[in-house]
């Protein structure tokens, strides 16, 4: 990939448009892009260059996420609400063409943020994040999309945890601790290499968190989904460990692609251990982050009100596209797909929310809601609707009319031709049953989500109303916030290209 018409191979230390930026280290990668930690030398902070293949397609794409990105990074005046919910979108500072040995590349300029939500759904080692933080995030996504789908009037046609990052705080502090990580480990390899006298050099690409889309399921559970959904997990599941001050901290340390020292190593007690040279300035920039003391050292409701806000950005803008200007059938991943959009019918604002809802459902869960599989004598397709079907109900029959590919996976009496047994599993019982909710949260979960994933996008919950919704009410730092302009449960029908893209408008 690192060749003509592909990634850039940017290094420490390089610098672009015009010695203006100035290369760090790699934050993540994508299938379109490598995304890097760069020095701005005009304002002397951080920040985060995107750098796209050269390839044409690429470049092409690139331009057109530029323009969205304007078109969200711009102020929107509004009297309706106070709330400025484009902060929940990643915002573009900056963008310029870089020359480089693969071609010319598109260079996008961010703030630079943290790991990406699929990285929080390891850290629970796919257990579920506990609640009170899948609420924060939740919220913000959805006042994100609404922002998105009613100000912009942008679709992102790829909701997914990949794309949702965490934002960090006070980047400048971990970027200082990271370097003087960073420098140890170079220092302490170049004594090893000097000791065993071998020169061979480590593979030039740096390490890296992010994974790109291309292998989405590979990293992920691959076992049979048809069986795992009918399958109850009997004894106790480990409960997931909350997020307690230290590891919080690695979680921001890690966005910056460097594994920490275990929680102790940051304590107090360690600390005292250091001296001198780059290890003072390890423990100095522990400190300016307020956190050499580990969870149990300290008053438990000290630590915790300190992390209690998750804050989160919807990121990448590569495949989203116009309410009146779609740019593909082709859109959404797969486990994030809608309905509409695997039968082939039209589509809109609404698949976001499908994709939003899947994705809520997995950090409750840390398992996709659904996971299509191919077998013998069906194809993913095939699974996937039935297991949409499984868990929502038969497919309204305006889908099977209007669906271009209705008639590959349905035969004309409205039957799969392909799959025959169907176990139906409400969501509410799924959450009951095999993730252990009480009945009461399943209740609420189940009411809260179900509106979003209405089979017919036409009916969908919008973004906005959701965030009305009762169970959100008590979302730590964001307790008040409430969108009285859109209704609870309202379908989006009346925000233009809720389900289909609206024609005749000039390109754009
Ligand atoms: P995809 O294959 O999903 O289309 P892409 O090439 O368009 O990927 P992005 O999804 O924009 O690239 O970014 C890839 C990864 O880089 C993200 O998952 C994230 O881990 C990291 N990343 C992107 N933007 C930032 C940022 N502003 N700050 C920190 N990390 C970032
Ligand atoms: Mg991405
Ligand atoms: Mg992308």
């Amino acid at each position: 990939d690192y060749k003509p018409g592909g990634y850039h191979p940017a290094f420490r230390g390089e610098t672009y448009n015009e010695g203006r930026y100035m290369v760090v280290r790699k934050l993540g990668w994508g299938h379109f892009s490598t995304v890097w930690l760069a020095k701005d030398t005009a304002t002397n902070a951080h920040v985060a260059m995107k750098i796209v293949r050269s390839d044409k397609v690429y470049t092409e794409a690139a331009l057109d996420e530029i323009k969205l990105l304007r078109q969200v990074s711009a102020p929107v005046s509004s009297t309706e609400s106070l709330y400025d919910s484009s902060k929940h979108i990643l915002s573009l500072l900056d963008s310029f063409n870089h020359n480089g040995p693969n071609g010319k590349h598109v260079v996008m300029v961010f703030e630079v943020l943290g790991e990406n939500l699929l990285a929080l759904i390891k850290k629970y080692e796919h257990r579920g994040i506990p609640v009170m933080y899948v609420k924060q995030i939740a919220k913000q996504l959805l006042l994100g999309l609404d922002y998105m789908h009613r100000k912009c009037g942008v679709i992102h046609t790829d909701i997914k945890p990949e794309n949702v990052l965490m934002d960090v705080g006070d980047v400048e502090a971990i970027v200082r601790m990271v370097e003087v990580l960073d420098k140890k480990k170079r220092d302490q390899k170049r004594s090893q290499r000097r000791a065993t006298k071998t020169s061979m050099d480590l593979p030039a690409a740096p390490n890296s968190l992010s994974r790109g889309s291309a292998s989405a399921s590979l990293e992920r559970s691959s076992s049979d989904r048809r069986m795992r959904r009918h399958t109850i997990i009997t004894g106790s599941q480990p409960l997931p460990s909350p997020i307690s001050s230290t590891n919080f901290f690695e979680m921001k340390a890690q966005m910056i692609g460097n594994s920490l020292p275990r929680p102790t190593a940051c304590s107090s007690r360690s600390n005292a251990n250091l001296s001198g040279g780059d290890d003072e300035q390890v423990a100095n920039s522990l400190s300016s982050l307020e956190l050499t003391t580990t969870a149990d050292e300290r008053p438990e409701d000290e630590s915790q009100r300190e992390h209690d806000i998750i804050q989160i950005k919807i990121a990448d803008l590569g495949n989203a596209c116009w309410y009146d200007e779609h740019y593909t059938n082709s859109i959404q991943t797969r486990e994030y797909r809608s309905p509409e959009v695997l039968l082939g019918c039209q589509w809109g604002c609404s698949a976001d929310i499908w994709s939003a809802a899947c994705l809520i459902f997995e950090l409750l869960t840390g398992d996709f809601l659904f996971e299509p599989d191919e077998g013998h004598s069906y194809s993913k397709d095939d699974d996937h609707i039935a297991q949409i079907i499984e868990l929502l109900g038969e497919i309204p029959a305006r889908l099977l009319s209007t669906g271009r590919h209705a008639r590959t996976f349905f035969n004309s009496r409205g039957q799969l031709r392909n799959i025959s047994k169907l176990k139906f599993w409400p969501l509410k019982d799924v959450l009951m049953e095999k993730y252990r909710f009480a009945a009461e949260d399943a209740e609420t979960i189940s009411d809260f989500l179900m509106p979003m994933l209405r089979l017919d996008p036409q009916e969908r919950a919008d973004a906005g109303g959701m965030v009305n919704h009762p169970w959100l009410r008590d979302t730590v730092g964001l307790e008040g916030v409430a969108l009285s302009e859109r209704k609870l449960y309202q379908s989006g029908a009346d925000i233009p290209g809720w389900s289909q893209e609206v024609t005749g408008h000039p390109r754009h």
